[in-house]
Parts: structure tokens; sequence; C-alpha cells
């Protein structure tokens, strides 16, 4: 039995550690340092890194290396030793300040997006104090950002980093308003992010290329039983699925992460793990750790672990609630609704940015959760619709109202709503969190955005939601900071607002057609894809926010258009070489051996005199489904031909998604039905069923 509290972080170099090892100026200074942002003297890294080392040696490590989540969404690491020769010919375990606050990675193969040209292939990678160094691998792994020579973000965390500093800046003077009673000196984001993923037998894995070059099926036709019992959500977990489990908690505890919940998802083989949530940052980072240590624990209980977004068709894929809210540095929730009229007026105010901030930035929310992946989900009646709303639930409804309409907020009670007079009624928290359809949902003190994908990096999607926010922030503190009356104009100015931006508040049903209608009246953006979604991206409006709050530059936004654009290219291609190369190496092999069986049968039969019909009309069938397939993978080469003769990035990503897409589609549902008449033992891969019911 392990003893959590004794392996819990014992592989970071967290506050205790640091407490314990660092003298006592050098945690000082670290602590400062981080609180002010600003870089560390040498000899404080120097003190840091040696102690650093001492710890990881002490602990069996031999190497170090920056860890930096690059634009693949992946994390990339390389190691080096701590060893440094003496003019005895010995060696010392070395581990310098220089070499802990920056490295300079051989980068020239991460996407870049033109930013960083192959002469200039070094990025460097900078020490981000503000997450913990950690031992994974045998590897004492620095947290890093990483740049470009010319200081350009390359990667997920830099663009995160500068919108907790946004953030924070603008949600402080809306707090001092206020009188910020804690003595706040920062606010940033919480975050807790519940991660979906699938379990198969590793032996069926490999037997499917689909799966092994993808990430999901291309092919297979729907199983006799899908996930319509809905008997497996919630249900008694599989002993070897607990046994994966349980290792995969021991090793996130031992990393420090708090993984809390796991359970059995709606589609069979399905998973979810939750952690509790931390700030933003150690959020995003902890999560890389999360999908990594899920895939690389799977293999020892003959498991492979799925993270992509739609692994099979006609069944759930997977996604990822980002669980979101904002704390100040003294602990207050500020989407705590509270209990005296000053702490409601506060919490409305900033109810009201996010509000605002979801309304306005709809295709920027909409972009950072856009990929060929997520596509499959998001309006598939499984995951929230490709439109943005947000899930206030009755009780708030009825206070924006209130406020908005200038009625009573309780029309038997009479009761009214005042903006900071009279206390909010009770916001009960259960309540609010039934309509699951909802991509943006109040959960009684945070938000649930609930339309990442199981593969994403949670840093795009937070570091969006923590800049628009803090516009919305920031626009009402240039107004409130100018008030001669600060309760009158802060009451007009959510009321004006919450009137402005009440469309974006959807309480129903997100999956009915009626709400495609009716938010297309509203005005609501449905960008259904990701081709529709991505122009939205370099909008000169969003181009302005993020330099407005140093997020990212142009330039910078412009290179990640392309990235995204290239990635969305290659994803779709090797999905379509992939069906090409199975279409022709396997599935029309296995029709051609299975007709010619029956061919024969029919031959002997007439010899014998014996009705053949049966083989003859599967004979006739199966025929026609082969030279439908035959001819379908054909067009989908040419497709494919034609897609690498388009203009630009642009126009080819688009022609993926208006002519390859669709041409693969319709190879599936010929190789499928095909599937669906051929003797199972002439089948080339494990089916559906085996795939989905077999661990
Ligand atoms: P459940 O979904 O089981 O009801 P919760 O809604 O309480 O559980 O929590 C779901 C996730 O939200 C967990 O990861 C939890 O840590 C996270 N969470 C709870 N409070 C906050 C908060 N203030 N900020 C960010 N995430 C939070
Ligand atoms: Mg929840």
């Amino acid at each position: 039995m392990i003893k959590i509290p004794e392996v819990f972080g014992e592989l970071v170099f967290g506050e205790a550690v640091m407490r314990e090892r660092l003298p006592k100026d050098t945690f000082k200074a670290l602590k400062k340092a981080i609180a002010d942002g600003k870089p560390l003297e040498l000899d404080v890294a120097n003190s840091i890194a040696n102690a650093m080392k001492d710890w990881a040696v002490s602990k069996g490590v031999t190497h170090f290396t920056h860890w930096f989540q690059p634009m693949t969404g992946a994390t990339a690491e390389k190691h080096d030793s701590f060893i440094s020769p003496t003019a005895e010919g010995k060696i010392i375990m070395e581990f310098s300040g220089k070499e802990l606050i920056k490295g300079e990675p051989d980068a020239s193969s991460f996407p870049s997006g033109g930013i960083r040209l192959t002469f200039e292939a070094r990025g460097y990678t900078a020490w981000d104090p503000t997450s913990y160094a950690f031992i994974k691998d045998n590897a004492l792994c620095i947290p890093t950002a990483f740049c470009s020579y010319g200081g350009e973000a390359l990667d997920k965390k830099t663009p995160l980093l500068r919108s907790i500093d946004a953030l924070s800046e603008q949600s402080l003077r809306v707090l001092k308003l206020f009188g910020n009673s804690s003595g706040a000196k920062s606010v940033n984001s919480t975050v807790g992010p519940e991660q979906e993923y699938f379990l198969i037998k590793k032996d069926l894995y490999e037997k499917r290329r689909d799966l092994v070059l993808t990430g999901r099926t291309l092919f297979g036709a729907k199983p006799p039983r899908g996930q319509e019992l809905e008997d497996h959500y919630f249900g008694a977990i599989k002993s070897r699925v607990a046994d994966y489990m349980a290792e995969l908690d021991t090793e996130l505890w031992k990393l420090g992460i708090l993984s809390k919940t796991k359970h059995n998802e709606v589609a069979p083989s399905q998973h979810e793990l939750a952690p509790i949530y931390s700030l933003v940052n150690t959020a995003t980072d902890h999560n890389q750790l999360v999908m990594e240590l899920m895939k690389k624990i799977a293999p020892k209980f003959g498991l492979t672990c799925l993270l992509h977004e739609k692994p099979f068709a006609g069944i759930n894929g997977s996604g990822k609630h980002n669980n979101w809210s904002l704390s100040t540095d003294t602990g207050v929730n500020l989407l705590d609704p509270g209990s005296s009229p000053e702490e409601n007026a506060q919490f409305m105010l900033f109810l009201t940015a996010i509000l605002k901030a979801v309304d306005d930035y709809q295709d920027l929310l909409r972009v950072s959760v856009a990929s060929a992946g997520n596509d499959h989900r998001l309006g598939a009646s499984e995951a929230p619709p490709a439109i943005i709303s947000v899930f206030l639930g009755e009780v708030l409804t009825a206070i924006v109202d209130s406020i908005v309409d200038k009625h009573a907020y309780d029309k038997k009670k009479e009761s009214y709503i005042e903006i900071g007079v009279g206390s909010l009624p009770k916001i009960p928290k259960d309540n609010t969190d039934r309509n699951r359809t909802s991509p943006f949902a109040f959960t009684g003190n945070k938000f649930e955005f609930r339309m990442p994908g199981s593969a994403f990096s949670i840093a795009g999607p937070n570091f969006v939601l923590n800049t628009i926010v803090a516009d919305a922030l920031g626009q009402f503190a240039d107004i409130l900071e100018k008030a001669k009356d600060f309760n009158k104009t802060l009451k007009t100015l959510i009321s004006d607002t919450l009137s402005k931006h009440r469309r974006i508040i959807f309480n129903g049903n997100g999956y009915t057609d009626e709400w495609v209608i009716e938010a297309k009246k509203r005005g609501l953006l449905n960008l259904t894809s990701t081709m529709d979604a991505l122009p939205y991206f370099i909008k000169e409006k969003n181009i302005e926010l993020l330099e407005k709050h140093k997020i990212l530059t142009r330039k910078e936004i412009l290179s990640r258009y392309d990235i995204t654009v290239e990635t969305y290219i290659k994803t779709v291609r090797i999905e379509a070489l992939t069906m090409i190369d199975m279409s022709r190496k396997a599935i029309m092999p296995a029709g051609e051996k299975y007709l010619s069986k029956l061919v024969k049968t029919a031959a002997n039969k007439q010899t014998l005199n014996i009705s053949s019909e049966f083989e003859k009309t599967m004979i006739e069938k199966l025929s026609s489904l082969l030279v439908k397939i035959y001819s379908y993978t054909e067009t989908l080469e040419k497709t494919l031909e034609e897609a690498e003769k388009q203009a630009d990035i642009t126009n080819e990503a688009t022609f993926f998604y208006s002519k390859v897409i669709p041409a693969m589609k319709d190879l599936r549902t010929v190789a499928d039905l095909l599937e669906e008449n051929t003797a199972a033992k002439y089948w080339p891969f494990p089916d559906y069923a085996t795939l989905l019911f077999s661990v």
C-alpha cells in the first residue's frame, strides 16, 4: 500500500525542498524575483542551480533538461549530463546558474511558422521559476519558455505567462476600486482540467495502421453494440484498468500532481481523470505530464492510451473540461458570489466582464479549440456545439434579467436587485451544473469551458480566456477610475454591459437544431470547422487585442496562424494517405480473397447441381463494392494531388476541408459496407466491437 503523503511531490523541487535546501537569502531572492517578475542575479541562480543539482543527484539523477512546450502541442526535452571534467582527469557533477536560466536547444525542426529561419536555427529556452523543477526519466526537468533568437515566442507557454500578467494588472485595478480588502498583490487564474481518454488493448491497437499512424480509426463498421446501454458511465472499473489508474495516480502524486478523481466515461473503454485545480501555469504543465504519463504507463498493462478527440466514429469522443476561475494571491476566489453587498457588487462586475469578454471574443475562443481532431467532436451531439454561449443557471439569469429589464428579481416577493446595496440571493451551487450541453457554464464559483479537445495543450484556451477577461476588466477600470459617483457609474456600467451582451447567455439544450436557429437570430457565430474559425484569428480586432496586452505580436500571431493551418493540412493529409494505404494493401485484398472463396464455392456447387444463390448474390454485392472502393481510392488520391496545386496554405487547407475530407468519407462508407459483408476471418484488422469491448 502506498502512503500518499510520503510520496506526494517527492520528485518535485518545490516550496518545502527549497526552504530546506536553499540558503535563506537565496530563497528570499527567488521568492521576490517571482513576485516581481524580475530576472535573478547570477549568484542567486548559481546557488539555486547547485542546490537543485545536489537534490537531484541525491535521488540518483544524472542529467538535466530544459523542458518546454513547442507549438507541436507536446513537450520537448534534450538531456545533458551534469558531468564536468577536472584537471586530474576525473569528473565532478556540476550545474551552473547560467545552465539553469538559459538553454540553447538546436530547435530547427520545431514549427515556427516562418519566424525562425534555418540559418538562425537556435532558439533559446528560459527558466520559468513560477513552475517547479521536477525529476522525470532520471533527468532534472527545468520548466522553460521557448523563444527565437529575436525573442519571439515559439511555444505555448510564453503567451500564457504573458496573459497572467495582463490578467493580474487589470484585475487589481478593479479590485482596488472595491477597496481590495484582502490586500491582494496579484490575481491569477486557477484551472482544473478534466482529462478524458480511451484505453484499448495494445496488441489490437498495433494491428490497426490507422490508430498507429493517426490516433483514430479511419475505417470501421458500426458495432452491434455501442454506448446505447449507457452502462459504462461511472460503472465498476475493470481490474486491469484499475491497476493502470493506480500506477498512474502514484506516478502523478510523486510529481506533485493532485490527481483526484477517476471514473469510467460514457463510451465503452473511455475514462476520465480530474485533478484538484491549481494556478493556470502549473495546471498547464501538469496536464502535459498527465497526458505523457497516461500514454507511457499504458503499455506496462498491455494497454494503449488514445488521447485523440475522436478515436471511433459513432462513439463519444474525448474532451478536456477546463474549469477556470480567478483567484487573488491572498486566496480569494473572485467568482464566488460572496455574501456582503460589496462582495456581490464586485462579483457582478467580474461576471459582467466575463460575459462581455466571451461575447466580444467568441471567435478567439473558438479558434483556441480548433483542430482537425476536435472538428469531429464539436457540434456532434456529444460535445458542446461550435456556437459559443454561456450557461448561467436560473438564479443568475433571473438576476441579469432583472438588472437589464429593471423589474423585481422575484416578482412574487417584489424583491429588487440593487448593485452594491442589498445582497444577492444565495446562488445554489449544484442547481447550476445540470446542463452538460453548454460550452461555457457557470458552476457555482467557476466557469467550465468544455470545448477544448482531449489532445490539446490547455495553454491556448487559457491564454485567450485570461486575455479577453483582462481586456474587459481594463475597459471597466478605465470608466470606473474616472467616475465621480462610483456606485451610480457602476450600476449603469453593469446594466448597460449586460443589456448589450445578454444574448450570449443560453441555458437551454445546446444540442438541438432550434438552438442553431435561435443563435443565428441572436447574431452569435457558428464556426463549425477549423477552417471556418481560423480566419478569425487574424482579424484586426483580435490582433489589436493581443498586441495591446502584449500577449502576442502581429508577427507571432501570423506565424501561429500558419502553424495551425499547416498542422491541419498535415493531419488530414496523413489520414488520407493512410486510408489509401489501408484500402489498397489490406481492405481490397481482403475483399478479393473472400470474393474468390465465394466464386470457388459457387463453381463447386454448380458442378454438384446445388443452388448457389447465396454466393451469387454475395459475389455481385462484393464485386460492386470493390469497384466502388477501388474508384473512391483513386479519387481520393487524385484529390490529394489537386490539393498540392493550391496557391497558398489557406487555400490548400480549405481544399482539404471541402474536398479531401468528403472524399475520405465516401471511401470509408463503402469500405465499412464491405466490412459488414465480409466473413470475420477475412477482415484484416480488429473490428470496433473487439477494440471497444475487450479490455
Ligand atoms: P464535479 O465536476 O465532480 O462536480 P467540481 O465541479 O467541483 O467537481 O470540480 C471539477 C473540477 O473543477 C476539478 O478539477 C476541480 O478541482 C476544479 N475546480 C474546482 N474549483 C475550482 C476553481 N475555483 N478554479 C478552477 N477549478 C476549480
Ligand atoms: Mg465539473
